[in-house]
């Protein structure tokens, strides 16, 4: 299995928001690396990175450096091989581009070695679930109005959704009351029964956090999500022993030692993991055995079709994040129905690039 080519290429998408057809900026889009590894043999695994932003072509330059470092090595020592890649670049870790691009490569990997051995890479990596929960992500952003809210909180239900994720720390003038009352509505909108998820991306200082999260207490938010700063370990912990809805976190924690410093604090009551910011599938299921040591379930952040996989194979995997940034990038890829997701069947990820991406690697 000794990897012959290491290929990517940058692919951009609009940023659509196709779940409740929201509001889009005209000419908007979201920047992807694409890779692809190839063996002697004829085997091939895809992946992908993103949070790139105004760096994305260092990113793709970043994935294009650690796969030269990769041709000859066998493309199933994922261990063997990321040891190498961390050796080579030591200084330059974990945090950033080193991780996206590691990330890609290990998930790639992990593809290969799936349809190498005939298997997805849900059951390789435990296989304990066909089906797992999918909750709607991006249709209710704080930067919508509340009427564009309340239009989409309505669509997800009748579109069959049962869990959906809003946010607040909302733009401009803003107050305890405005924020409370965003969730109020929506509450009202969506009705009792719906897992009703909530984001605040770093914006609230504990304080805020304590004081508008006792506030939407009945409310009944299923989860309050990165509360504050990710990584005031102590911080988010006075938070989450404050409040009674459980609070989630972890996107934005970098490789996996900072998540053992989130779990021994009691930072968070569930553990977000981000693919491409932890370094892979590789790093992800570390994790994800970490959380389950201390009793805590794990739920996925972004790229949901390679997620699928990763939550259906742990115990303590509770429900994907289906934001569907990387929907368009794939041909046929799994898409929740009725709020659940189907593991692919098919040996490694079960993804290909569509046609158009897939030539695309000739021209990279
Ligand atoms: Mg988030």
């Amino acid at each position: 299995m000794k990897i012959t080519h290491v290929l990517s290429q940058i692919v951009e998408l609009p940023a659509d928001e196709p779940l409740a057809d929201g509001p889009q900026v005209p000419g908007a889009t979201r920047p992807f690396v694409l890779i692809k590894i190839a063996t002697a043999d004829g085997a091939e695994g895809i992946g992908v990175t993103f949070f790139g932003a105004a760096m994305t072509r260092t990113l793709k330059q970043a994935v294009d450096d650690l796969g030269a470092l990769m041709i000859g090595m066998d493309a199933l020592a994922t261990e063997r091989i990321a040891q190498k890649l961390r050796d080579a670049c030591s200084s330059a870790g974990p945090q950033g581009v080193f991780t996206l691009a590691i990330s890609a490569l290990d998930t790639a990997l992990w593809d290969i070695k799936g349809r190498h051995l005939g298997q997805p890479v849900a059951k390789l990596l435990g296989g304990h679930r066909d089906k797992v929960p999918a909750y709607a992500s991006g249709a209710l952003m704080r930067q919508f109005t509340l009427k564009e809210v309340e239009t989409a909180g309505r669509k997800l239900v009748d579109r069959g959704w049962k869990a959906m994720k809003t946010q607040l720390a909302l733009p401009g003038h803003t107050t305890p009351e405005i924020e409370v009352n965003r969730i109020k509505v929506l509450r009202e909108v969506i009705g009792p029964d719906i897992q009703l998820m909530c984001d605040i991306n770093q914006r609230w200082t504990t304080y805020q956090a304590v004081d508008i999260g006792k506030r939407v207490e009945p409310y009944n938010l299923h989860w309050l999500e990165d509360v504050t700063r990710a990584d005031d370990f102590q911080g988010l912990a006075t938070v989450t022993a404050a409040l009674k809805t459980p609070i989630a976190g972890g996107e934005y924690v970098w490789g996996i030692e900072p998540f053992r410093q989130m779990l021994e604090r009691r930072s968070v009551d569930i553990a977000m993991i981000d693919l491409v910011r932890v370094g892979g599938i590789t790093q992800w299921m570390k994790v994800a055995g970490m959380a389950e040591a201390f009793n805590i379930p794990v739920v996925s952040h972004l790229i949901p079709e390679v997620h699928v996989h990763l939550i259906a194979a742990i115990p303590n995997g509770e429900i994907v994040e289906y934001m569907p940034w990387c929907r368009n990038l794939f041909e046929a890829p799994p898409i929740p129905v009725n709020g659940e997701m189907t593991v692919p069947t098919s040996p490694g990820l079960g993804l290909a690039f569509t046609r158009a991406f897939d030539q695309g690697f000739r021209k990279a």
